[in-house]
């Protein structure tokens, strides 16, 4: 994937960090003139306040893109904004107040609500404090003017937010059974080989097919079919680690993704499956069969070649008569595709 597509498919998920960066950004281009304006009128404490909010935020959007910290980097952001917002209408008086609308709104674009509310709840006290109005009527209109851009920021925010969140659902999960679908595992697979290979850690993926599910399908019909591929779900994230993830590739067949994980992790964890779904029946008269093959990341490796490895010895367990886990051998991986036996390896027998 490209820098370009990268950015911006990072910018298109976070929502929080496309609002930093945004922010980021806009603060730059709006306070750098005023920055030269206070200078050039030797106002130099409200200059040092504006340059130094620039860089702080400038600093933080740095941070932020590094290491995706962006709740924490967002509450920074908002808490430095509203004070020096506060402070500057202590120095300027009512020029200071002009601002205050932008910080109320960026607060919950910035941080958690209830962090939000908090900024503006005590930026707008030190305003009412420190401002300058001409008499009670005028005070009472920023105040009410403030609210409502306080409350129409806050409903926006937890709307797109909510929008934000279900949407991302639909397009990356599986509506029948809940996991990761093939778009998910398109974004994650690549970001996880390239994790495991600058840190030099093993990776094992793992192709997971369903045994003879059409005959289930004939047998019992599409509605427990569907109820099978649900439960075939359930039982496989009952046995696997936390931070191991499974997605649908589509119709019976899964994919796993077992991060930090030696050859011999992934047959023990893998057969552990393999006997999760065996073990009990599905249903009356019903009982279900996994074949798996299993490829570890490889130093030449990119996403496609190991998951073609891995789907390979997952055909290779059906052929030699399903209900299996079949590990692409490493021997092959050196290149040496022509001598000696080129099948995906059988697991030796576990428990
Ligand atoms: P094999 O052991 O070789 O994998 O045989 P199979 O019958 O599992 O494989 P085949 O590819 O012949 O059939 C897969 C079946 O899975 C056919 C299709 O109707 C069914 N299927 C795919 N997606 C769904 C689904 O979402 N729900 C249900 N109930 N069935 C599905
Ligand atoms: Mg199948
Ligand atoms: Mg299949």
């Amino acid at each position: 994937m490209s820098t370009s597509s990268t950015l911006y498919s990072r910018l298109r998920g976070d929502l929080r960090l496309s609002m930093i960066t945004l922010f980021g950004a806009l603060t730059f281009v709006g306070i750098a003139p005023f920055v030269a304006i206070r200078a050039s009128r030797a106002e130099w404490l409200a200059a040092g306040l504006d340059a130094g909010m620039m860089l702080i935020i400038a600093g933080s959007v740095a941070y932020v893109w590094r290491t995706g910290r962006t709740e924490l980097v967002g509450s920074i952001n908002a808490v430095v904004v509203s004070l020096v917002c506060a402070v500057l209408t202590g120095l300027l008086g009512e020029a200071g107040h002009f601002w205050t609308y932008t910080a109320l709104a960026a607060n919950f674009m910035l941080a958690p609500r209830w962090l939000a509310a908090a900024c503006c709840a005590v930026l707008l006290s030190a305003q009412l404090w420190l401002g300058s109005f001409s008499d009670l009527v005028a005070a009472a209109a920023f105040l009410t003017s403030a609210l409502l851009v306080t409350l129409f920021a806050a409903v926006f925010v937890g709307l797109s937010e909510r929008q934000h969140r279900q949407l991302l659902a639909m397009a990356t999960l599986d509506p029948l059974t809940g996991a990761p679908n093939r778009r998910a595992l398109e974004v994650e697979l690549p970001e996880a080989v390239q994790h495991h290979r600058q840190r030099a850690e093993p990776m094992a993926l793992a192709v997971l097919d369903l045994d003879h599910f059409k005959r289930i399908n004939d047998r019992h019909g599409h509605e427990i079919g569907d109820r099978v591929l649900v439960d075939l779900v359930a039982r496989i994230q009952g046995v696997l680690r936390k931070r191991d993830r499974l997605f649908r590739l589509g119709g019976e067949e899964f994919v796993l993704l077992l991060p930090a994980t030696s050859a011999g992790g992934a047959r023990a964890a893998l057969e552990k499956v393999r006997r999760a779904v065996e073990a009990q029946p599905m249903g009356p008269d019903l009982r279900a069969t996994v074949s798996v093959g299993v490829a570890m990341l490889a130093a030449e490796d990119d996403w496609p070649s190991l998951l073609a490895r891995a789907d390979e010895a997952m055909y290779e367990a059906k052929r030699r008569g399903r209900n299996q886990v079949r590990m692409y051998p490493p021997s092959l991986l050196a290149g040496d595709r022509r001598g000696g036996n080129t099948d995906p390896q059988p697991l030796p027998a576990t428990g």
